[in-house]
C-alpha cells in the first residue's frame, strides 16, 4: 500500500500529455495499486497517473457510493470513441481540494481501453452519469487537460480557484466546444 502525493493545479507536468503503456508490467500493477490507494484514501471517485507525477495514459475509477461495494475499474491507453449529446456537471478534482465548478461534458460516451491484466475491453457510459463524466475528466488528465478547462464561466471558476488558493484560470487553455454548445441549445 502507498498512498502517494497529489500533484495541485499549477503544477506544470499536470499539462503534459501522457505516453501510451507498451507493456503491462508488474511496474504499471504497482502504479495501477498506488492509484487505487491514493484515490481511496482522498475519497476520490477518479484519478489519472499524471495527478501523482507519472505520466503514462492511465487512469482508475470508482463510482460506488454508500455501503456498496468497491467498483474498481482500471482503463490502460484509453480511446473515446464515441461521444455525443451534452451536460452540465458541477466537477471537483483532487487537485483542486476543495474547488467545484460547473463544466460542459458529452452524456453519453463509449471508451476502448486496455483492463488491469492487459485485456482490451469497451465499456458504454450514458445519460451523464457520474461514470460518464468520470470517464471524460480522467481522460483529459492523460492529454494534460484540466476540467476547469470546460467552464462554463471563466469568472466564476476564478472566483472559486481563489477561494481555494488556487491559480486562475488559463485563458489560453480554455477549450472552445462549439458541438458541446449547439447540444447543449437544441436540450439533446
Ligand atoms: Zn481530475
Amino acid at each position: 500500500m502507498a498512498v502517494k502525493k497529489i500533484l495541485t493545479y499549477g503544477t506544470p507536468s499536470l499539462r503534459e500529455p501522457s505516453k501510451e503503456v507498451h507493456k503491462v508490467s508488474a511496474k504499471i500493477k504497482t502504479l495501477i495499486q498506488d492509484m487505487f490507494d491514493t484515490m481511496y484514501m482522498n475519497n476520490g471517485v477518479g484519478l489519472a497517473a499524471p495527478q501523482i507525477g507519472v505520466n503514462l495514459r492511465v487512469f482508475v475509477i470508482d463510482c460506488s457510493t454508500g455501503d456498496e461495494p468497491l467498483k474498481p475499474l482500471v482503463f490502460i491507453n484509453p480511446k473515446i470513441i464515441k461521444k455525443s449529446g451534452a451536460t452540465l456537471s458541477q466537477e471537483g478534482c483532487l487537485s483542486f481540494p476543495e474547488a467545484y465548478t460547473e463544466v460542459k461534458r458529452y452524456k453519453d460516451v463509449m471508451v476502448k481501453a486496455l483492463d488491469r491484466n492487459g485485456k482490451p475491453f469497451v465499456m458504454e457510459a450514458k445519460d451523464g452519469t457520474l461514470l460518464a463524466r468520470c470517464i471524460q475528466h480522467e481522460n483529459d488528465h492523460l492529454d494534460g487537460i484540466l476540467f476547469i478547462d470546460h467552464t462554463t464561466n471563466r469568472f466564476e471558476a476564478d472566483k472559486v480557484l481563489a477561494e481555494h488558493k488556487l491559480p486562475p484560470v488559463e485563458v489560453e487553455n480554455l477549450l472552445d466546444e462549439p458541438e458541446l454548445d449547439e447540444a447543449l441549445q437544441n436540450g439533446k
